[in-house]
């Protein structure tokens, strides 16, 4: 696999700024995002009334953590326009979220919004190592969602060429790749894997394959994921993060040479971590939910929203910017069984410790009485599978019920199935938790 540096020229000044200059250029952006907002989106001056703090009171980036928050809840309440400053005739485009947990929130963008956006996807893309005459296979799913044509313009604006394929028709996405010699992937990771899959079953082989890197995004996905998609197909596995009401994908990307986590895109994107039990903003390297203020957004800015997304802000690397961690998950993901806190990509970390495991599973909750159960289903790699005598797989459950028993601390019952047994994901995100216990009322 290719490390590529980037050459100085290929970099936004900004991205190799000082850190003062950052924070001057932020602290401008921010007095003209939160006026905007205040100004124009009558919901959030009311919050501000009610909190007494004004525009005015913003003299330091600091200052921020006096404002008020925004939540899913209020771009529910104000379904569909209600958030959005500017008048439906500067609208260039609309999108909405995919509802993964609820009904979905509609988002608006200006011109000057779509450019700002794919300039960050395009930032992205060099990030990741694509250069302009790279072509970028985008099996994202194109539509409301924003993967696709967010992926999209970044594409073209990076001087790439798109090949505009979004989700599902495995085969076809398959063939393509063979047939047109895309360098560069764009997909959520478990659908990449399902592509993988294929590749395997017609036989071919990573080095068979033209891509070199795969931009992933949209779902948590942990290192044993990240280190199982590169084996697959041959790739260096980049991880991509956004999400519709900041923006889309592009709000954060890794860099190649150090695949240490998303650097925030901060000239456009102001991040904190705060408790999300108190809402106290929390210091650099403390784990917490991610909140985001939009400095340059004019159609549907958002001040302090807060994305439930768990994680915590880390040092600047590669770039000047500061990183996020890898997504533990969003905290409406996150199981309780049995008392202890149980995030699916932690799972998913002890499935991937075994290479006879395939990066497939499900995790079933069910009551029995007043007691939560869980059952991990998880899946033999293609080449094992058929081929294993019944003691060898019950083995294999038996040792990952003690991993998840000592490392995550919760009891399971472990289900070893045959390869594809586990339904795929074709299109969007996969489908890791099925809660199957009594709703509460
Ligand atoms: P929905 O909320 O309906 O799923 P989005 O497509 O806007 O709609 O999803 C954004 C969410 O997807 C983020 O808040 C985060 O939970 C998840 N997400 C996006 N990118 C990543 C990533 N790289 N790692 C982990 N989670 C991610």
């Amino acid at each position: 696999m290719t490390s590529k540096m980037p050459l100085p020229g290929e970099l936004d000044p900004i991205e190799t700024a000082s850190r003062d200059e950052i924070s001057a250029l932020q602290l401008e952006r921010l007095k003209w995002s939160v006026r905007h907002t205040y100004d124009n989106v009558e919901p959030y001056r009311q919050k501000c009334e009610a909190k007494g703090v004004h525009p005015d009171d913003l003299k330091c980036l600091a200052d921020l953590g006096k404002f008020p928050f925004m939540t899913k809840t209020d771009l529910r309440d104000h379904y569909p326009f209600g958030l959005f400053a500017v008048p439906r005739t500067k609208l260039a485009r609309l999108h909405a979220s995919s509802g993964t947990t609820g009904k979905s929130v509609v988002v608006g963008y200006t011109k000057n919004d779509l450019d700002n956006w794919a300039n960050v996807v395009a930032r992205s893309i060099r990030a990741a190592g694509g250069r302009a005459g790279d072509m970028v296979h985008v099996a994202y799913g194109y539509g409301m969602f924003t993967g696709g044509l967010g992926a999209h313009y970044g594409v073209e604006r990076a001087g790439c060429c798109a090949v505009p394929m979004s989700g599902g028709q495995t085969e076809k996405q398959v063939q393509q790749i063979m047939d047109f010699k895309p360098e560069i992937i764009m997909v959520t990771p478990s659908y990449s894997l399902v592509i993988a899959e294929e590749f395997e079953r017609l036989g071919i082989k990573p080095d068979e394959i033209s891509l070199k890197v795969g931009i992933f995004g949209a779902e948590p996905w942990g290192e044993g994921m990240r280190s199982e998609i590169e084996r697959k197909l041959g790739i260096d596995a980049i991880d991509i993060y956004g999400l519709t009401e900041v923006m889309g994908p592009g709000v954060a990307c890794e860099c190649i040479e150090t695949k240490d986590g998303p650097v925030i895109w901060e000239d456009h994107f102001y991040p904190e971590i705060i408790d999300p039990e108190t809402g106290e903003v929390l210091p650099d390297g403390e784990e917490g939910e991610l909140v985001f203020t939009s400095l340059t957004k004019e159609a549907f800015p958002v001040i302090r929203y807060r994305t439930r997304d768990l994680t915590r802000l880390l040092p600047p690397t590669a770039r000047s910017f500061r990183r996020i961690g890898k997504i533990t998950g969003r905290s409406d993901d996150m199981l309780i069984i049995r008392g202890v806190n149980v995030f699916p990509t932690q799972i998913e970390e002890q499935i991937l410790r075994d290479q006879r495991l395939s990066g497939n599973y499900q995790v079933v909750v069910t009551r029995d009485g007043h007691l939560d159960n869980l059952e991990v289903r998880c899946e033999l790699q293609r080449e094992l599978s058929g081929k294993l005598a019944p003691a060898d797989i019950q083995t294999i459950g038996k040792e990952l019920q003690h991993r998840i028993k000592t490392i995550i601390g919760v009891s399971t019952k472990i289900t070893v199935m045959e390869f594809d047994a586990i339904p795929r994901t074709q299109v969007g995100k996969a489908k890791r938790v099925l809660d199957e216990r009594p709703k509460q009322n």
